[in-house]
């Protein structure tokens, strides 16, 4: 039996990128120790206090069908951070709960598109920004840009978003941890206004700032009616596997998407949801003591390749990455990397896994111990010496 044309091309001709982390995975099951440095998951679990949260949440019994658009304690509690950190009006009612910010951009989607249109997104992307735009049956259009914007699209590089019905970027950024500043997101407004069409602006790292200030785009003049904004638990308070998230939009537009998880997740559990609202009451500090290792791994980074001669790290702004540029070594990203996990055991991203505007450098997730991460980052420079022609 034939299955459709929309699920056996999710993923696209480009491939979906992760076959470096699938093999790893592989690697792993058959006992073969491989430093992973390929996915963005926090070397710590969720704090021992929101599990408890969780527990008693269930034992409470918060075990039944929860509110389906969330309960409304937490989207009220994620209106009023919104609403504080941004200096825009926000209510339970422009907030949505998802299955995490990845369920939260299908909908957004789903939510603008109809079959066959455009959706631009910012070149290099996170992994699933094509295969996504696709599940909601519409077609993806890449905006590249480049290491000599600093990986931040310029007015030029978003002409090419015209005859598209949304644009999606996301700032601070994975996999290049740029972090727009307020004239990049201005030059994305006149865009948005000029063309006419939404905004979806992916803010879960949003507590991962290592420079400079977060600002979101909703807050910008003219732009809540047409932005919608995705939050996650899952990085601000290594809340991964919990899969819980938010999406932020005009009240009329949240109203008629809550259709979508009506007819597909039915909510999420109310447990989640509770442990998700006692992890939000544990306030900045607990969120800045999520973030705080790999603020340190980024500066251990800085140390190791300052002065390689054929490697160029892409000082990361925010984001729990950073680009590693091996084009002196003349292989591209994807063959390095496969290199390096025979070689060394080392598993990192290649970047073309994120788009062609990445190709030729790696992503590195600064996700395991300092010290193991030292000297993985020592054994990836050596390899580099070693291929570089
Ligand atoms: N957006 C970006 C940029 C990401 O990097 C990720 C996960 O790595 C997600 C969204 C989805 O996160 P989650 O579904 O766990 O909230």
């Amino acid at each position: 039996m034939q299955l459709s044309h929309r699920i056996t091309h999710i993923a696209g001709e480009e491939g979906d990128g992760w076959e470096i982390y699938f093999k790893t995975q592989e690697l792993k099951a058959a006992g073969i120790a491989v430093t992973d440095l390929t996915i963005g998951e926090h070397d710590t679990r969720t704090d021992p206090d929101i599990v408890t949260a969780m527990s008693h949440a269930a034992q409470q019994g918060a075990t039944g069908y929860a509110a389906i658009p969330g309960i409304p304690e937490l989207r009220a509690a994620i209106a009023d951070r919104v609403a504080a950190r941004t200096g825009v009006a926000t209510t339970a009612e422009n907030v949505l709960i998802f299955p995490g910010g990845q369920a939260a951009l299908f909908a957004a989607h789903m939510a603008v598109l109809d079959p066959g249109d455009r959706a631009a997104f910012i070149d290099p992307y996170y992994a699933t920004y094509p295969g996504t735009i696709r599940a909601a049956g519409g077609v993806p259009v890449p905006i590249q840009t480049g290491p000599r914007d600093a990986f931040r699209p310029t007015a030029q590089a978003l002409a090419g978003a015209a005859g598209a019905r949304s644009l999606l970027v996301n700032s601070p950024n994975n996999p290049t941890g740029a972090v727009y500043d307020r004239a990049t997101l201005e030059t994305i407004r006149q865009a948005v206004l000029a063309q006419d069409i939404w905004l979806i602006s992916d803010e879960v790292y949003d507590t991962q700032i290592w420079e400079g200030a977060h600002l979101s785009p909703r807050a910008l003049p003219d732009m809540a009616e047409r932005t919608l904004v995705i939050g996650s638990f899952s990085k601000s308070h290594a809340m991964t596997g919990s899969r819980v998230g938010w999406m932020i939009g005009p009240s009329k537009a949240m109203s008629a998407l809550m259709q979508l998880p009506l007819h597909t997740t039915f909510g999420i559990p109310g447990y989640i949801q509770k442990a998700a609202l006692h992890a939000l009451g544990k306030g900045d500090r607990f969120e800045a003591q999520i973030a705080a290792p790999f603020a340190r791994r980024r500066q251990l980074a800085q140390d190791v390749f300052a002065g390689h001669s054929h490697v160029r790290m892409v000082p990361s702004q925010g984001a729990m990455y950073f680009l590693l540029d091996i084009r002196d070594t003349g292989l591209s990203g994807r063959d390095f990397a496969f290199a390096l996990l025979k070689a060394r055991n080392i598993a990192v991203m290649p970047g073309e896994s994120f788009g062609a505007a990445a190709a030729g450098h790696l992503r590195i997730a600064m996700t395991i111990d300092d010290d193991r991460f030292v000297d993985a980052l020592h054994q990836i420079a050596d390899f580099i010496r070693e291929v570089t022609p």
